[in-house]
């Protein structure tokens, strides 16, 4: 059983799907949690659900594509908790088109929120993780940032970068005992692949090893294993979490 007790995280995109998921299977092994999102009401809500599970919480509403808001959060978050152990990148969006038909804002849109928000957060977090000497960061990518999708140009390329990023930060923090890794899911059912189609999501399914979709808790439990003492000597690493889809 992996025990992350007496350990602080904080969760971005927190307020529903795989972030919601995260945060609950964090807390589930002992984590208080920071419940960051957008939207302050579905923060409140995973925050009240980390708490009936005993643990402590705290709502952050915050937009991270946006550096002031970051610095407030994490203020916040120092205000309540003591130490910051564990980030998860997990906040993202998509903006889907052929790249000929793809708008700008789109594309900046996309790339602000999936790939800016992750420097500015390490960025941010890092201060405080170095001073501590210890730290777990996971970035939430996605198997399409390793393999490319045709009508994900923003989407793929934010993905491809945040892996970069990550073995970058991989690199600059290992001699502090900062741990960073990414997480790539593959076809997970949440409201971001409830768009699709039923019969997109059949054709999916069908090129996927395992003949179905993912679950957020399959993510959160990848998730889980890196923020723990388990993942101590793996950094700089993408786990793809996928059915098979990409091997
Ligand atoms: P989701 O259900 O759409 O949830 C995304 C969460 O991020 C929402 O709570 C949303 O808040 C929040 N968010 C969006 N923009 C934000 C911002 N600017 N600041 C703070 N929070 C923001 O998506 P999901 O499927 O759980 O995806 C979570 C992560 O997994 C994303 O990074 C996604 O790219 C990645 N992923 C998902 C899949 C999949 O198949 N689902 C596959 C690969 C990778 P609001 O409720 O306010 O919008």
């Amino acid at each position: 059983m992996i025990q992350l007790a007496g350990r602080n995280a904080l969760v971005t995109g927190a307020g529903r799907g795989i972030g919601r998921e995260i945060a609950l299977t964090l807390a589930k092994a002992g984590a208080n949690v920071g419940v960051c999102d957008l939207d302050e009401a579905t923060a409140q809500s995973t925050a009240a659900e980390v708490q009936a599970l005993g643990r402590s919480a705290k709502a952050l509403r915050c937009d991270v594509s946006k550096a002031s808001d970051i610095a407030e959060m994490v203020s916040a978050f120092s205000a309540t908790f003591p130490t910051l152990d564990i980030l998860v990148n997990n906040a993202g969006i998509t903006r889907d088109g052929l790249i000929v038909r793809m708008k700008e804002e789109d594309w900046d849109l996309v790339l602000a929120i999936n790939l800016k928000s992750a420097f500015l957060c390490c960025k941010e977090v890092a201060r405080l993780m170095m001073k501590a000497r210890t730290g777990k960061i996971v970035n939430i990518a996605s198997v399409v940032g390793i393999m490319g999708n045709a009508g994900q140009a923003n989407y793929s390329a934010s993905k491809a970068g945040l892996i970069g990023l990550t073995k970058t930060l991989a690199r600059e923090f290992a001699s502090r005992n900062i741990q960073v890794n990414a997480v790539a899911p593959g076809f997970i059912q949440t409201a971001m692949t409830e768009k699709l189609s039923p019969q997109d999501k059949e054709k999916l399914a069908s090129q996927i090893p395992m003949q179905r979709l993912g679950m957020p808790l399959d993510v959160a439990n990848a998730v889980l294993f890196l923020a723990s003492g388990l993942a101590d000597y793996i950094t700089g690493q993408v786990i793809p979490v996928d059915g098979g889809l990409v091997m």
